[in-house]
């Protein structure tokens, strides 16, 4: 960090999974953090607050040829790993996840080579409709308790939180004495901060159920259609919390703002759920071999979800932008700017390595 600079001020815009761990990781590293948003862990389910609203499992979309988004994916894991130790504490869980492709030619990702108890099925053990699958350990996390489990390892590291929605990142300089950057995790926010306005930027809605089902304990995924090194196709998913409960999904709709959930949406995710994993309905509605229906997962409905996921056509956005350019009558003062937003459908299993990315970049300045 430049020794010219004496102040260790940093203003965060923005505290989803996002501005946590990177507002942590700057505290960690000996800085004043202060921060700014306008929706904080504890606040009610809100599809704008998208961390708040995922399901969330640890499954990189990561492509071959990637290793940056590889290398921010495996960071994370490694960190969510070694936390899950604490125990229901964590808000984490460790795992059987069993991913399967229902195209010929799809094929895994070789990011899940590297997880622990990775395994390809035998075509003998391929259930009907998939033409390929894997295992392997990976991670769920439970949004709300580990959320909060951060904000507070945010106080106790002497961190400062204001809420509020600015118009501006210049405005929420008001919050901040003499920053020496400012760090914009602001999600689908930077569509309309004055001063970022990125038009690459657009919602992917997604609709999840959460269920009572504390009996399934490993995750499924079904993927239909390729990635495309992002997170293209249709991918349905049952993802068990520590807690008991489980999220179904999910949906992908490309620049939907629909904030409440659709019935027709809810009935495609329950049949498509339970075709995946039959299990997921209660016993006595599967005695007898009976095939369980949509409607049977009704008494167990917790409830239903929706969030809009950050994307951004020309990928995550983790930079050094162009300075804010602050006059005054007496100076002009340029105030660098880090960018650390747009994660789409991977800000859960990134977010470790995309905050030490920033922390690297703010010793560069
Ligand atoms: C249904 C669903 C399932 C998902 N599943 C997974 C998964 O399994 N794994 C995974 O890795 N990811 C998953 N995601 C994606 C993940 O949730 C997002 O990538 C991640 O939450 C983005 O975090 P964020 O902190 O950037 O944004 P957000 O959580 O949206 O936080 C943005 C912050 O910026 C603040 N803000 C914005 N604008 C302003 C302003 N003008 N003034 C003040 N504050 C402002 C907000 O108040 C908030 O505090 C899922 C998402 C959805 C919707």
């Amino acid at each position: 960090m430049a020794s010219h600079n004496a102040s260790r001020s940093i203003l965060v815009c923005g505290f989803g999974i996002v501005g946590l761990t990177t507002s942590i990781r700057l505290l960690e590293a000996g800085l004043k953090v202060t921060v700014v948003a306008s929706h904080l862990p504890g606040d009610a389910l809100s599809a704008r607050y998208a961390s708040s609203a995922a399901g969330a499992h640890h499954l990189s979309f990561a492509a071959d040829h990637d290793t940056r988004q590889q290398a921010l994916d495996r960071r994370t894991f490694d960190v969510m790993w070694e936390e899950e130790i604490e125990g229901n504490s964590s808000g984490l869980m460790r795992l059987t996840q069993r991913e399967f492709y229902g195209n010929e030619d799809e094929k895994h990702v070789a990011f899940f080579e590297s997880l622990p108890d990775f395994k390809v099925y035998t075509p003998e053990d391929l259930p009907v409709f998939a033409k390929h699958a894997v295992s392997f350990t990976s991670l769920t996390m439970d949004p709300p308790v580990y959320l909060q489990r951060l904000r507070s390892r945010f106080q106790a590291l002497g961190g400062i939180v204001h809420r509020a929605h600015v118009e501006s990142l210049a405005s929420a300089l008001s919050f901040a004495q003499d920053p020496i950057a400012i760090v914009n995790c602001t999600g689908l926010g930077s569509l309309e901060l004055k001063d970022v306005q990125d038009k690459d930027l657009f919602p992917i809605r997604g609709q999840v159920i959460a269920l009572n089902a504390p009996w399934i304990k490993e995750g499924r995924t079904k993927q239909v259609g390729k990635l495309d090194g992002g997170e293209g196709g249709e991918r349905t998913y049952i993802i068990p919390r520590r807690s008991g409960e489980v999220i179904i999904g999910g949906t992908r709709e490309i620049d939907d703002w629909m904030p409440e959930p659709r019935p027709e949406s809810s009935l495609d995710i329950k049949r498509r759920a339970l075709s995946l994993f039959p299990e997921l309905a209660p016993e006595s509605t599967r005695a007898g071999g009976r095939i369980p229906a949509p409607d049977d997962l009704d008494s167990i409905i917790l409830r239903e979800v929706v969030g809009f996921r950050p994307a951004r056509r020309t990928g995550l956005r983790l930079e050094h932008g162009d300075d804010l350019i602050i006059e005054s009558n007496t100076d002009t003062r340029h105030i660098p700017v880090l960018h650390n937003y747009g994660h789409s459908g991977a800000g859960w299993q990134s977010c470790w390595g995309c905050a030490e990315e920033v922390v690297k970049l703010v010793k560069a300045i």
